[in-house]
């Protein structure tokens, strides 16, 4: 039976708010995080983004402090502090705070570097009782007497181990001097280093260790299944699939920018609504294909690896390894992009022959293999490379859109085409 929000001991204000924002289920991290956190525990938590983690500690949080005593109006001493690495993740993390958090009272600032610290300073002297920062502009303000640490009673480290990579750990540890040591500690982290559970160690007490996805483990929601088709009728199958498969949304991965442009002119000629992002088109064109793309104007958006980076699509039913990527690692990547936060997603590779190598290194760093599933030739029209007549159709016609109920656009302009077999 799937969990509800209501099973995790959420006050009504919480519950209303989460309805509102449309979740209807918690995830695996927020069902083990939330009560916990909620009851007072440290939390030791493996999770990347995309796994809810955000949510699993700021709706228990917002409850306790919403349950606490408190600050007298205008205070400069926030209850609440939440570490990030960067800024856009500062700004992430905030929204989520005042969008879980509005039907209670708390005043949530962001503090972070690269621009003007007098905003910010003016936002402290109206009061604060959460602050998302960055580490180096919260020194700096610790230091010029903006903030006052000295009633912090919950503490998040979020992407810890970014924190470290980008060479925060001492100014992490001066803000933790800064604090009172009776407080409540979470830290988050997509990965283990020896340095991390260092930091762990010196940090939390008894925590409640989770870890929802290890290092480089894909989505579990994620199915994953490979065609094996020869390269050149890779796009025929694609289109066939895409017409046939009704998903409203798939991201297609090509290795090279210009394979992703000719593969996405070529499915605009087969009838199918499509844009292209890469590193050749202007900002503008990006942003307007990514839009048309969320906004369900195109079905199809076509990527190269680079341009992918950092695209913020949750949810997505369906990726399409077009390319196998030379590097195995963005595989993992590219198929981050569905089966986020609970929903269920696929990840469908077409393999040619030459490709053989690049399946099995993936494979090594899933640690698993991936199902090979027979593809269904009927209704697939290759481009004659062949003579006509060996391409007539050999069997009999198969209903074409099986699950649509009209058949296709083109195919209904053109009338059926030859079969390939
Ligand atoms: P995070 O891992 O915190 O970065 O969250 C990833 C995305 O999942 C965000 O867009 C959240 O709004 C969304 N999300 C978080 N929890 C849930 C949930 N229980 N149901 C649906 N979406 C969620």
């Amino acid at each position: 039976m799937q969990m509800s929000f209501d099973q995790l001991g959420l006050s009504a204000d919480l519950l209303r708010a989460v309805q509102e924002l449309g979740y209807t289920s918690p995830t695996p991290i927020q069902q083990r995080a939330i009560p916990a956190v909620r009851d007072g525990r440290d939390l030791l938590a493996a999770a990347q983004t995309g796994t809810g983690k955000t949510a699993a500690f700021a709706l228990p949080l917002l409850q306790r402090l919403a349950e606490e005593q408190p600050n007298p109006r205008g205070s400069r001493a926030p209850r609440l502090l939440v570490l990030v690495p960067t800024r856009e993740l500062a700004a992430q993390v905030g929204e989520s705070f005042n969008a879980f958090g509005r039907h209670l009272n708390q005043r949530t600032i962001l503090i972070f570097g690269g621009v003007s610290p007098r905003p910010q300073i003016d936002a402290l002297r109206q009061g604060v009782d959460i602050i998302v920062a960055t580490p180096g502009r919260l020194l700096d303000h610790i230091n010029e007497r903006m903030v006052d640490l000295t009633k912090v009673r919950h503490l998040v480290l979020d992407e810890a181990d970014r924190m470290l990579d980008m060479g925060f750990i001492r100014d992490i540890r001066r803000v933790l001097a800064a604090l009172p040591p009776n407080r409540q500690n979470l830290l988050f982290s997509a990965t283990f280093s020896e340095e991390i559970r260092t930091l762990a160690k010196g940090l939390l007490r008894d925590p409640l260790t989770i870890e929802v996805a290890p290092r480089n483990a894909p989505a579990e929601l994620v199915e994953h299944r490979v065609h094996l088709v020869e390269q050149g009728e890779k796009r025929a199958v694609l289109s066939h699939l895409l017409r046939e498969g009704a998903t409203p949304q798939t991201l297609v991965f090509t290795r090279t920018k210009h394979g992703a442009n000719r593969l996405a002119e070529q499915l605009e000629k087969d009838g199918i609504q499509c844009a292209a992002i890469h590193g050749n088109k202007s900002q503008n064109a990006r942003t307007k294909a990514l839009a048309d793309f969320k906004d369900y104007k195109v079905q199809v958006l076509v990527a190269t690896d680079i341009a992918a980076r950092g695209l913020d699509i949750t949810e997505l039913p369906q990726v399409v390894n077009y390319e196998l990527p030379h590097v195995p690692e963005d595989y993992v990547h590219r198929i981050g992009r569905t089966g986020r936060a609970g929903a269920t997603g696929q990840a469908l590779s077409l393999v040619s022959a030459d490709e053989a190598d690049r399946l099995r290194a993936i494979e090594r760093v899933l640690g698993r293999k991936i199902k090979v599933l027979p593809l269904d030739r009927s209704g697939i029209r290759v481009q004659a490379e062949r003579p006509a007549h060996a391409q007539a159709a050999q069997r009999p016609q198969a209903p074409h859109g099986q699950r649509n109920q009209r058949p296709p656009q083109h195919a209904r302009q053109r009338g059926e085409g030859r079969r390939y077999r």
